[in-house]
């Protein structure tokens, strides 16, 4: 077999249809958000970048740098291990007290990306429901939509943000059986905000969990940057807030927060969180002073 080959003719068909991608080679400037420098063929201009996700530029603010540079300074580089095997290094241990507090709840969990905390989280507590029903908006992220999967339960999507839909597919479902509803409160795509409040509404009245993914809204919203359901007051009334360090908070990595024993259910089930390296120290104090 021409393995090669086989690649190559996949990556032309990406060609042939213009949807190849070739990455700009940047470099952005400390201090002078959103301007960076572009290398390209040995020649290298200045130019603006307005199509970041660091929404505020935080990654660049001076206490944010500074904080990781001390603690890699004091800590060091790397992390050390998987916290199962290596324990939890301190900075971590304090950034998982500063985002349960953030969004109300009595635990954190934080992984290595956005992607993964939806992945490792949607998958393992929909396989720790019996017989679960997870209902998703069709708008949803790419990451949760692999966690619906590696969940290998039932799956209804309903269209984006649509009440009378998901109301129908929750009835249909029927009282006793479990239900999860996946749903965003920005949408990536579209940059529209769904109907937290009245989807709470229904999740009570059919005895739904609820599951959201505030990525694009963490550090944007909020008395405290705490996103849509903390703008709205509605923190309490979600089951699991999900979010990135990765945009508006400058750092990296992904969290979920909600009840202790929730939180501690997908610590203790999911792959993607035991069997990875934690996020290294530096990382994680950088995202708490964000
Ligand atoms: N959820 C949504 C809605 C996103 O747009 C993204 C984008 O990256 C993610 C999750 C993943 O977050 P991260 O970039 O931290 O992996």
């Amino acid at each position: 077999m021409n393995y090669d080959a086989i690649f190559e003719t996949a990556v032309a068909a990406l060609k042939s249809e213009k949807r190849y991608r070739v990455f700009a080679d940047l470099e952005r400037i400390a201090g002078r958000f959103p301007h960076a420098v572009w290398r390209r063929d040995g020649a290298e201009r200045e130019i603006v970048v307005w199509c970041s996700n660091d929404y505020l530029g935080m990654g660049q603010h001076p206490d944010v740098v500074d904080a990781m540079v001390k603690a890699a300074q004091s800590m060091g580089a790397g992390a050390g291990g998987t916290r199962n095997i290596s324990g939890t290094n301190h900075p971590l241990v304090e950034l998982e007290a500063e985002l349960a507090d953030l969004h109300g709840k009595e635990a954190a969990l934080t992984f290595t990306s956005g992607f993964v905390s939806n992945e490792a989280a949607i998958s393992t507590l929909a396989r720790i429901l019996p017989n679960c029903l997870i209902l998703s908006d069709e708008l949803n992220h790419a990451s949760m939509i692999e966690g619906i999967r590696r969940s290998g339960c039932e799956k209804k999507v309903f269209r984006h943000n649509d009440l009378d839909h998901l109301e129908e597919l929750l009835k249909a479902a029927g009282p006793e059986r479990a239900k999860l509803i996946a749903f965003e409160s920005v949408y990536s795509m579209d940059g529209d905000i769904a109907p937290i409040a009245a989807i709470a509404d229904l999740a009570e009245r059919y005895g739904a969990l609820t599951y959201i993914d505030e990525v694009h809204a963490v550090g944007m919203y909020g008395p405290r940057g705490g996103g849509i359901c903390d703008r709205d007051g509605l923190m309490h009334r979600i089951d699991v807030i999900e979010g990135t360090l990765a945009k508006a908070f400058g750092a990296l990595g992904g969290y979920i927060t909600g009840k202790a024993a929730l939180v501690d259910a997908v610590r203790s089930y999911a792959p993607g969180f035991i069997f990875t390296t934690a996020l290294p120290p530096a990382v994680a104090a950088a995202a708490r002073s964000s």
